[in-house]
């Protein structure tokens, strides 16, 4: 089976001195693009992954810096899930997928490459991936086509209410 969070490249080499996911999730709109960040709401926000999987492969991320669902408080992780639920069904419209993995990796044992904040994966899936996966391996690296992306992504969840990129 082909998992597409067994092996997590999410932001490169490490800076273990501050969590890039809290970085992130302080950000003030008009960093959104910089930083690939497409929506964020009180408790949680969306980011692309910059070492994608498949095209349009995005995090939901919580503000909380918790490693796991269950270390959530109760209206956080309601409002995490409802998220990933919102952003599943807008994503796989808009990049026209057959359908999409949505996956979480708890502990480094489980893969997760930044163990430290949870963050769940959302990855389009297309009848064809086997002969797509190579050609995005090509293309993972190419900054236009994140940025391309996440103008894609942003505009797709654009009706959420909640914190939207101001450039
Ligand atoms: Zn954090």
């Amino acid at each position: 089976m082909w998992a597409p969070w067994r092996m997590e490249y999410i932001l490169g080499p490490k800076d273990k001195s501050r969590c890039i996911f809290c970085a992130y999730g302080g950000d003030a709109p008009e960093h959104f693009r910089e930083n690939l960040v497409t929506f964020a709401n009180e408790h949680a926000y969306v980011v692309l992954n910059r070492y994608p999987f498949a095209a349009g492969h995005v995090m939901v991320v919580p503000r909380a810096h918790v490693s796991e669902p269950w270390g959530l408080a109760s209206d956080a992780h309601d409002a995490l899930f409802r998220l990933v639920s919102e952003v599943a069904v807008r994503l796989k419209a808009a990049v026209n997928a057959g359908g999409v993995n949505v996956g979480i990796n708890v502990g480094e044992a489980a893969g997760a490459g930044i163990a430290e904040h949870l963050h769940v994966h959302i990855v389009p899936r297309w009848p064809s991936d086997t002969n797509f996966m190579p050609v995005i391996a090509d293309v993972r690296v190419m900054p236009q086509m994140l940025d391309s992306t996440w103008k894609h992504v942003s505009a797709a969840l654009a009706d959420l209410p909640g914190e939207h990129p101001t450039v």
